[in-house]
């Protein structure tokens, strides 16, 4: 925070905002300019509400106009029932807004982010629909007529202009505030990769419905307001779809994804569409304009205004700075000393008894006529290091992904410390100590190592999530995780830019925030540089001194066979045979159906 004060980058925004709330003092005679700047301003509090689900999630919502429509019915209707002015309901508004945006997330945002795009316009329609049915409490088509409050001829619009302007104050702090958060983090990380982050222990469901129920509170805030500020509502006005899409568009033009970009985006597009409005009569001419502008983000700045400038800012700054190299023997030599508390295993640390640690009964699953795993029986006893291995195609993801619980078997069983999970949530049995890694790493590619590390989540409550990304012990134990890995410089770098196999660390680290009691580990070896397979052996075996168990699936048969004390083979969805890794090695069926006469199994010598 201080850190962050000291950059004058800061003060720029922080300027300009100042500038706006001087507005109506500086220009004289502003009445004209200041509905201009109301109209910014509702533009901006808008595209930051939207950011919130859209630019950190990635789940874009093209009728977020929706929660304004509903703050203005909010307002209109409460504010009559109760004799009072609408904009003193601005609290309900919001809180109204985020109930039903709650309920409504509940249901769409089970789908996917594409068909999330077109439910979240159907939410549009069908509540402007409602509004157009419910004539005894929405006035029907025609609407509710608000009558202006007393003053307001004697201060014109400047009341208003400083409620909006509060309004988009509180909602900059509250962007600030969740991406700032751990709920923040884990927004960006489902927006890189949902799947990954539920592995992790982000319970995705709970972030994307809170992170959508805030951002319709602005809306809802701001709503109960804007229709007092018209004096009047109706189902046309305040559920068009126009309001939708340019609030996406001033979103995507300012830089969605960051604090600052939505509020400069509201801007810019508020006053172009202020400017189509005075040069031209039709509504055409708007629509041309905001097209224009479309066409030339999406070529020009695909990334948004904000973030293309800053970036072009930072090279230009940083043109004579050499950029640091580092290499992976670096990474191979580094000492490993390390306070075992931030790696130990929570095996060990809860002392549970029992023989195995992970266990699957008779596990099928098909994908059409693929028999991919074909009726699997195995136990992992706790404390091994257990191999997986089996030709290409034998069911081995497979196998883990039900384990995982990414997929749900057609039948059978999957046991953790005895109890049964196979039904359970991916992000609760990562909760229960159950961590993997992928066969084609999955880092957060826009996340810097560190932000990759504190994002997985070892509960998932609100006060965790509120949390900030940075408070408590995860820093320091995300530091010391590591410098276990020897990655302490690499903290600070992008996920996409790491090598590949720095990207297997990385995601290793990443599980073992969870203090996983076993990890399963998928082809962690495959397409990385051996100095870093050495490591990667050190490391597994380091962890395993400490309680943590490992299933390794690996092509890599001298490997597998120097570290594991049990292998199991799979082989057309089947378990083959399992034993020792001396039996293995020896036993013919292996030999003809996966390793072949030729295969070299000596043990590399370190
Ligand atoms: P392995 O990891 O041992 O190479 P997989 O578990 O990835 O094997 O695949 C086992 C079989 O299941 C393969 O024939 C593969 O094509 C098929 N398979 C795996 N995942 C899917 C999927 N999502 N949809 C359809 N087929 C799949
Ligand atoms: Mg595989």
């Amino acid at each position: 925070m201080i850190e962050k004060m000291k950059n004058p980058k800061v003060f720029v925004p922080l300027g300009l905002l100042l500038l706006l709330g001087l507005a109506p003092f500086i220009i004289p005679d502003s009445e004209y300019e200041q509905t201009v700047l109301i109209a910014c301003m509702l533009l901006a509090i808008m595209a930051s509400g939207w950011n919130l689900i859209s630019g950190l999630a990635g789940y874009v919502s093209l009728g977020h106009s929706v929660y304004l429509g509903i703050g203005m019915y909010t307002g209109a209707i409460l504010g009559q029932a109760w004799g009072i002015a609408p904009m003193y309901l601005m609290p309900v508004g919001g809180l109204v807004a985020a109930i039903v945006a709650a309920l409504l997330g509940a249901i769409v945002l089970r789908a996917r982010s594409h068909s999330f795009v077109i439910i979240s316009i159907a939410a549009l329609w069908t509540i402007q629909l409602l509004a157009q049915i419910a004539k005894p409490i929405t006035g029907g088509a025609d609407g509710l007529v608000i009558r202006p409050p007393s003053w307001a001829k004697e201060f014109g619009p400047t009341p208003y202009f400083y409620i909006f302007f509060g309004i988009l104050c509180l909602t900059i702090l509250l962007a600030r505030f969740v991406m700032n958060s751990r709920l923040g983090a884990g927004l960006v990380a489902i927006r890189n990769d949902e799947g990954k982050a539920a592995a992790i222990g982000i319970n995705t469901t709970l972030y994307k419905i809170t992170a959508y129920s805030l951002s319709a509170i602005p809306f809802g805030v701001a709503g109960a307001v804007y229709g007092q500020y018209l004096s009047f509502v109706n189902p046309l006005g305040a559920f068009g779809i126009l309001a939708s899409v340019t609030l996406v568009l001033a979103a995507l033009s300012g830089g969605r994804g960051t604090l600052w970009g939505p509020v400069i985006g509201g801007f810019i597009i508020a006053l172009a569409n202020e400017f189509a409005t005075v040069t031209s009569s039709g509504a055409s001419a708007r629509v041309f304009i905001l097209g224009i502008i479309l066409i030339l983000v999406v070529m020009f700045l695909p990334a948004g205004l904000l973030p293309t400038v800053s970036e072009k800012w930072a090279k230009h700054r940083n043109r004579n700075v050499a950029v640091k190299f580092i290499d992976q023997t670096s990474i191979a030599s580094s000492t490993s000393r390390v306070d075992t508390a931030a790696i130990q295993s929570r095996a060990v640390i809860e002392q549970i008894e029992g023989k195995n640690l992970l266990e699957v009964h008779d596990i099928r699953k098909s994908f059409g006529g693929i028999k991919a795993v074909d009726g699997v029986s195995l136990g992992i006893k706790r404390g091994s290091i257990t191999g997986l291995i089996g030709p290409n195609g034998s069911g081995k993801t497979t196998l883990f992904n039900c384990m995982t619980g990414v997929y749900t078997p057609d039948s059978g069983s999957v046991l953790l410390g005895g109890e049964d999970i196979t039904g359970h949530k991916v992000w609760t049995r990562a909760h229960g100590g159950l961590g993997r890694t992928f066969q084609i790493t999955r880092l957060f590619r826009s996340m810097t190592v560190l932000d990759n590390l504190v994002a997985p989540l070892e509960r998932t409550s609100p006060r965790e999530m509120a949390a900030g990304r940075y408070s408590g012990e995860e820093v320091s134990r995300a530091r010391e995780v590591l410098a276990f890995m020897g990655l302490q410089e690499f903290e600070k770098q992008k996920g996409s830019d790491l090598s590949f196999g720095q990207q297997k660390l990385v995601e290793l680290a990443q599980v073992l925030m969870l203090r996983p009691s076993i990890v399963l580990l998928d082809e962690p070896a495959s397409g990385i540089n051996p100095t870093l397979i050495g490591k990667l052996s050190d490391v597994i075996r380091s962890l395993n001194d400490q309680g943590t168990t490992f299933l390794i699936v690996e092509h890599n048969i001298p490997l597998v066979l120097s570290l594991c004390t049990e292998v199991h083979v799979l082989s057309g969805g089947r378990v083959l045979t399992s034993g020792t890794p001396e039996e293995i090695r020896n036993d013919p069926q292996v030999i003809e159906a996966y390793l072949g006469p030729d295969a070299n199994l000596e043990v590399p010598v370190d």
